[in-house]
């Protein structure tokens, strides 16, 4: 195959400010290299003197950098040192900690406790002005989550309130107290403490870390606003089932959503372009409904700052993709941390420098604007440093290519809340969570490039951009959402979905039949099978879902099961094979060799295709990760999906794969994720790939201009045939971008 180079071309369109600094090694050499474009001054400075928020700001930074502030640091911390750490990182916008719990500027609210080194400073006023100096966007961080005892006397009835009656003291700091987050400290207190920061300030937005509250609160003012809005007490269970539970789940979440509608309106009545941002969101297991707040939010953070426990790296790209769930293409950030975040909390560590850039380089190619995260002004560990200014700096020189318009995968997991309160429970991360865990690991290893869809948006005008939806074990699903399932795969789109999807309505009372019995298919025979052990699957080929077994008749079955039965009566190309004794080792051997019962159900649908697992093959994935369940998890797309995808990717090695449009362009991100130790996610070296072949589909009537590798820094080899264009990308260390320019 022939490679012609034809990035020269046009190639003084291109400002080549960008320097190509020499290649050191490994992680940090490997993002040295840059393709720069005109459009990058799109970060321009901002008049110096009086600052006005500019109307529709929140587009406008691309990179954050957080500072909070310890109480000692005023008066001990070098502001230079992180207004020069800013301007050499070009972060175009700022959160610094203004008040709440501490205030690190001259408040005048009484009870507002100020940092004991304080004195007459105003810390945080002096960096805001520096910020400014510097054209940054700020916004002041509040945390209302604990308080001081001077508070706590003075008003004893806001500090939260445990299920016995007692006040809460701080579980980390037992000199503290817990904070009321439904009661009048927030609603009264921090609505002052907003208004105060915006007012002597003017910062173009308040964010609010720790603002919803630290567990379920007992307070005389929970117990009676709950009473009128509900009727009830305060419930006792955490059944979801329970009146009062899903009632108190209802209040709970609209207490939160009042208090974010006042601070938003005070903050706007005075300054109308500034914004309450919250600290809040997420997917399945999310407390507040994301359909909600991506319409009332303008821009919005994902605060999963590293991993933790058993977390693969794509851990934050996925916050990318459920946030933009809710949210379409507003604005979102990531923000990452620089240490190790497990229950330990070592707030003071340092991670690996590839481990940090790995982990927010995922989340940048799926769509996240970085914002690191640094707590303590005065820092012990300065190895961070250097890595996360070099990741800011090459994704400063390649902002042209990172203002995303929309992505291009046809595949989208749907992940739904209602399913996690009213159907997961306490439980939700095993019964929820970990079946789009396992969906989620499967993709990426099928380099399949992926968006994840709520289940409160599944009218045509959110999903019909997608050929495909994966529904793992969405299992409550009301009758409107079932019907437009329907309507989806009459026109055209396919679904893969398992185990318990559809047999729940949406407060999770469990159904006769499948609310999508029509589309898989298949009818609920009224049981399931919580725990099998040693059950397997028999295969039935040929069929395009059983493509790459060869050698065996049969694979392992997963752990739970629903019992079913095909409605039309064709034959499955997988059958179960029941449960037999795994010891002694003597009476291990099948008791019924063969069933036809269907361990899977396929049924086609106008053009549509659709499979369904009646199993917890994606569950039983994560916690296994066995091959066949990989290989039979990517047919059942592939299958489902039948066309040619928007990218193809050959070449070892794990790859994070996401595409992507800009306005006259379009790139494919490619992370690697290759590494012995990619679960865990600790980073020791970066492995490289190389011989990689891109395929990527031309879209509409568009005509390649250049093709660039961002990483690499240099033009592309490339051929273009047909409708494709085929790149070669002959190494990527961390990650590479493939960026297409378009005519
Ligand atoms: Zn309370």
């Amino acid at each position: 195959m022939q490679f012609g180079k034809s990035y020269s071309s046009d190639r003084s369109e291109f400002s080549l400010m960008s320097t190509r600094r020499q290649v050191i090694t490994g992680a940090i050499g490997a993002l040295a290299g840059s393709v720069a474009s005109p459009a990058f001054a799109a970060s321009e400075p901002q008049p110096q003197g009086e600052w006005k928020t500019p109307p529709n700001w929140f587009d406008k930074p691309m990179r954050w950098a957080q500072l909070v502030f310890t109480e000692d640091d005023p008066g001990n911390y070098d502001k230079n040192f992180w207004l020069d750490y800013f301007r050499r990182t070009h972060s175009d916008a700022a959160c610094l900690a203004g008040g709440g719990y501490m205030a690190f500027y001259p408040t005048k609210i009484p009870l507002h406790y100020r940092s004991r080194f304080l004195g007459d400073r105003d810390t945080f006023g002096d960096l805001v002005q520096g910020c400014r100096e510097l054209g940054m966007y700020v916004v002041a961080r509040t945390d209302p989550h604990a308080a001081h005892d001077s508070l706590a006397k003075a008003h004893p009835d806001w500090i939260a309130v445990d299920a016995s009656g007692n006040p809460r003291r701080h579980w980390a700091n037992p000199a503290l107290w817990v904070s009321c987050a439904l009661g009048p400290m927030n609603f009264e207190f921090m609505t002052e403490v907003t208004k105060e920061l915006v007012r002597m300030y003017g910062v173009d937005g308040v964010f609010s870390n720790r603002w919803a509250g630290s567990g379920q609160c007992y307070c005389v003012h929970c117990r009676e606003n709950f009473k009128v809005y509900s009727g009830f007490e305060l419930p006792r269970t955490k059944d979801p089932l329970d009146p009062a539970r899903r009632a108190y789940l209802e209040w709970h979440e609209k207490r939160l959503f009042d208090l974010w509608k006042l601070w938003d309106s005070e903050i706007r009545a005075i300054n109308p372009n500034a914004r309450f941002i919250p600290n809040s969101g997420g997917g399945a297991l999310s407390e507040l409904d994301m359909c909600t707040v991506g319409e009332m939010a303008d821009i919005l953070f994902a605060d999963r700052q590293a991993r933790r426990g058993v977390m693969p790296p794509w851990g934050n790209g996925k916050n990318a993709k459920e946030y933009r769930a809710g949210m379409g293409q507003k604005p979102i950030g990531g923000i990452f941390s620089i240490g190790i975040e497990e229950p330990y909390r070592w707030k003071d560590s340092v991670q690996r420098p590839e481990e940090i850039q790995l982990w927010a380089i995922d989340g940048i190619a799926n769509g996240l604007r970085p914002w690191f995260a640094k707590f303590n002004g005065k820092p012990y560990d300065h190895r961070w440093l250097k890595p996360v200014e070099d990741l800011y700096d090459w994704h400063y020189q390649n902002e042209y290519y990172l203002r995303n318009t929309e992505s291009l995968a046809r595949v989208a997991v749907v992940f739904s809340q209602q399913t996690a309160r009213y159907y997961g429970g306490e439980q939700a991360s095993e019964k929820v969570e970990n079946h789009i865990k396992g969906f989620y690991q499967a993709l990426v290893e099928s380099r399949v490039p992926f968006e994840m869809v709520h289940d409160r948006k599944l009218d045509s005008a959110s999903i019909d951009r997608f050929k495909t939806l994966v529904l793992p074990n969405v299992a409550c699903l009301s009758e409107a959402q079932c019907w437009q399932l329907v309507q989806y795969v009459k026109r055209g789109g396919s679904i893969v979905a398992t185990y318990e999807t559809s047999l729940y309505d949406e407060w999770g009372k469990r159904r006769e039949n499948f609310g999508l019995s029509e589309l898989f298919g298949a009818r609920f025979e009224g049981a399931i099978d919580l725990r099998m052990q040693n059950s397997y699957v028999h295969l039935e080929p040929p069929h395009p879902l059983l493509n790459g077994f060869s050698g065996t008749t049969r694979i392992i079955n997963g752990v739970s099961r629903v019992h079913t039965a095909s409605v039309g009566g064709e034959t499955a190309p997988l059958t179960l094979i029941p449960s037999y004794p795994d010891l002694p080792m003597e009476d291990v051997y099948p008791r019924v060799p063969h069933t036809n019962i269907p361990a899977v159900h396929l049924n086609e649908f106008g053009s549509g295709r659709v499979v369904y697992f009646p199993w917890d093959i994606d569950r039983t994935f994560w916690e296994v990760l066995a091959g066949d369940h990989l290989t039979l998890l990517r047919n059942a797309v592939l299958w489902a999906t039948n066309e040619e995808p928007p990218v193809r990717m050959s070449g070892p090695g794990v790859v994070d794969l996401a595409v992507w449009r800009q306005k006259d362009s379009l790139t494919v991100h490619l992370v690697n994720l290759t590494n012995p130790m990619m679960m865990k996610g600790p980073v020791r070296e970066i492995i490289p790939l190389s011989g990689q072949l891109v395929r990527i589909r031309i879209p509409g009537e568009s005509k390649v201009k250049a093709v660039h590798l961002l990483v690499a820094g240099s033009s592309a080899d490339y051929k273009v045939a047909g409708k494709y264009l085929e790149v070669r990308v002959p190494s990527i260390a961390m990650h590479e971008v493939v960026a297409v320019d378009l005519v």
